[in-house]
């Protein structure tokens, strides 16, 4: 890009390819027999943490009112893509997963070939766009006043190399006082919160 097309980059300018790359997205998330809502509740299972795996996770996580996720999670259960099963420990809520059909439909996500355009840009450009989006993301999360679902490698409670030879580790939340895997640490958590 040059300077000058740098200066006249405002955010009106980066606002309407976000809008219309979130239309055409939209109307690509009604292909292979699911609605954009489902595709949005299979990607939350595949990213989220096994303190977040639940219907209220999902419920905070979209901003959904609850009758809309337990539809949704009801559609996706009945298609195969999501199995519940109850929580270790006798806890009320329940513990959703993918199931091999669910994992299998993410390999189908439209937004993987946005990934892969985002891919095909110099690295300098993806790291700023990575950048941007993120402060974008996280200021309209405050102003929303929703969670910010980070993952724990950018959390207060998470300590790295702290789960002093215990399984799960080798790292380890203070929140819920348990041991995290490397695998863990990249995960979405519904008790993140940004460390300062
Ligand atoms: S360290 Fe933070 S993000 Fe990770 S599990 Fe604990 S509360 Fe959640």
């Amino acid at each position: 890009m040059s300077s000058d097309e740098e200066d006249n980059a405002h955010g009106h300018m980066i606002v309407w390819p976000l809008e219309r790359l979130g239309r055409v997205m939209r109307a690509r998330e009604h292909e292979g027999g699911l609605n954009p809502a489902q595709w949005e509740a299979l990607r939350f299972l595949a990213r989220a943490n096994r303190f977040s795996d639940s219907p209220s996770a999902l419920t905070r996580y979209l901003g959904a009112t609850k009758g809309t996720i337990s539809q949704t999670l009801m559609a996706l259960e009945r298609k195969g893509y999501i199995a519940k099963a109850a929580r270790a420990g006798g806890r009320k809520s329940l513990r959703l997963s993918l199931t091999e059909k669910g994992r299998e439909a993410l390999s189908r996500d439209p937004w993987a070939d946005i990934a892969r355009s985002i891919d095909a840009l110099g690295g300098k450009t993806r790291r700023r766009l990575h950048r941007g989006l993120d402060e974008v993301l996280d200021a309209e999360l405050k102003r929303a006043d929703l969670a910010s679902f980070g993952v724990c490698t950018t959390c207060r409670f998470f300590r790295e190399k702290g789960s002093t030879g215990q399984t799960p580790g080798p790292h380890f939340c203070m929140l819920f006082e348990d041991g995290l895997t490397e695998q863990d640490s990249v995960l979405i958590c519904i008790a993140h919160a940004a460390a300062h």
